[in-house]
């Protein structure tokens, strides 16, 4: 199991704001998730100290050893092969988990792009 701590959006002074769509696609790449209507971005107060955010949230990242799974995991330990059968019987990646908190409106996509690694790779 993965796991990152995103900062969450400042409940006080949030914007709701149209969604990045290029940034919405790299963030859910290699997946093909459906932009969301709008999201929300940081704009600063008082309460946040003008950083716009303020709390934390955890993404996760669960690998369940399946049957697939441990077959790849005998035979040796090819990482990435083990990753692409996690992703192949739905494993949420941290970025997926990620988007469903951008799509939420708890955070930003470049809250999320700063805190977990990209799609395809294993780290
Ligand atoms: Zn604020």
């Amino acid at each position: 199991m993965a796991q990152r701590l995103v900062r969450t959006l400042c409940p006080d002074c949030k914007q709701t704001a149209a969604v990045d769509k290029p940034g919405w696609r790299e963030l859910t790449h290699p997946f093909k998730a459906p932009v969301p209507d709008c999201c929300n971005v940081p704009v600063g107060c008082l309460k946040c100290r003008n950083t716009g955010y303020r709390g934390r949230a955890g993404l996760y990242e669960i690998m369940l050893l399946s049957h697939g799974l441990s077959e790849k995991v005998d035979a040796g330990c090819d990482i990435d092969a083990i990753r692409r059968q996690a992703i192949v019987e739905g494993m949420r990646t941290l970025r997926i988990s990620g988007a469903h908190k951008v799509a939420a409106g708890m955070t930003t996509i470049e809250e999320i792009m700063r805190v977990t690694p990209a799609g395809g790779r294993f780290n």
